[in-house]
């Protein structure tokens, strides 16, 4: 694309698909890689949404600037295929960005039927959903919204923590109770998903195959990577992304940091080595940019997001031919 057309593709690009190689990164609307800005859905593989809610966190606030603060930060990344890849989503996927979910802020309880009632209807039209956080309660109703339609899936959760403490009474709008909730409702199966990069105590694992952080550093990305392809086989994967998996040093943009955590470097090629994974789903959480310091935090999410896409693209093109 030459600059003797517009280059404001959020606004004015009539083909969904394509590379945007002589666009400024520095100007222009922000969505998500630079994608049309649309709700019409015909035709599309992927639709990006931004779910900006943070009131469900246990520390630091600031999770709901998360989707703007990775939009940004991938404006920079439209201009080629992503390294080292062979495929290319932006060349080989019809992706939109759909905007955010809206939600009253002030009646928390209605807050996971809204975002439940906003992914159903991007799923419910055909494609599949990357979903920006928030913090990371917004993946219960989006794996209840995906399990709909795909039924039990398997999980493949990086992150710091757990996030399986029990909530009995069934009511709490809590980021770190979500994955018992799924368990409970048979929206994932603890025996063939795995949690990847835990460095915090949680004696009850559900069942869950936990790959910790100490494994990752001991044994390497290529090593965890084929753990949770042999974990997960061919069953249907939904990938959910905490950003404070990775060490605070590189994810310093995150409202519960821990330290000793996976690097930047670690956990793409991690996404790298599990490529043909089934996956259907998934979602970016937790960047919340007023603790980030140069972008960093922004910079590692719109990476990590951008690559989900080209594992989501590599099982696609194997699919197809
Ligand atoms: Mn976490
Ligand atoms: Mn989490």
């Amino acid at each position: 694309m030459g600059r003797d057309r517009d280059w404001d593709n959020a606004f004015t690009g009539e083909e969904l698909r394509g590379k945007l190689e002589d666009a400024p990164s520095y100007a222009g609307a922000l969505s998500f890689l630079r994608r049309r800005y649309t709700r019409n859905l015909e035709g599309v593989d992927v639709a990006v949404t931004g779910i900006p809610l943070d009131t469900a966190t246990s520390n630091r606030p600031g999770a709901r600037f998360g989707p703007r603060a990775i939009r940004l930060a991938s404006s920079s990344m439209t201009w080629a295929r992503p390294w080292p890849w062979d495929v290319d989503p932006l060349e080989e996927l019809a992706i939109v960005d759909y905007g955010d979910c809206q939600f009253e802020y002030a009646k928390p309880a209605s807050v996971p039927a809204a975002i439940e009632q906003h992914v159903d209807g991007i799923l419910s039209k055909g494609p599949a959903c990357l979903a920006f956080g928030g913090d990371h309660f917004v993946s219960w109703p989006l794996l209840r919204s995906h399990a709909k339609i795909h039924g039990t899936m398997s999980l493949v959760h990086f992150d710091a923590h757990s996030d399986t403490w029990p909530d009995e009474d069934g009511d709490r709008v809590d980021h770190g109770t979500m994955f018992w909730h799924a368990v409970r409702e048979g929206l994932i199966d603890p025996a063939t998903s795995v949690q990847i990069g835990l460095r915090t105590t949680n004696d009850d694992t559900l069942g869950f195959n936990i790959l910790d952080a100490r494994r990752v550093h001991e044994q390497g990305p290529a090593a965890v990577a084929a753990e949770v392809l042999r974990i997960v086989g061919d069953r249907k994967v939904y990938l959910t992304f905490d950003i404070d998996c990775l060490d605070p040093g590189f994810a310093p943009g995150t409202g519960t940091p821990v330290c000793g955590g996976l690097s930047t470097w670690q956990a793409l090629e991690i996404i790298r080595g599990i490529a043909g994974i089934r996956l259907v789903g998934m979602d970016l959480v937790e960047v919340a940019p007023a603790y980030d310091s140069g972008d960093i935090t922004a910079y590692a999410a719109a990476s990590l997001a951008t690559e989900m896409l080209c594992l989501f693209a590599a099982r696609s093109a194997r699919t197809a031919g």
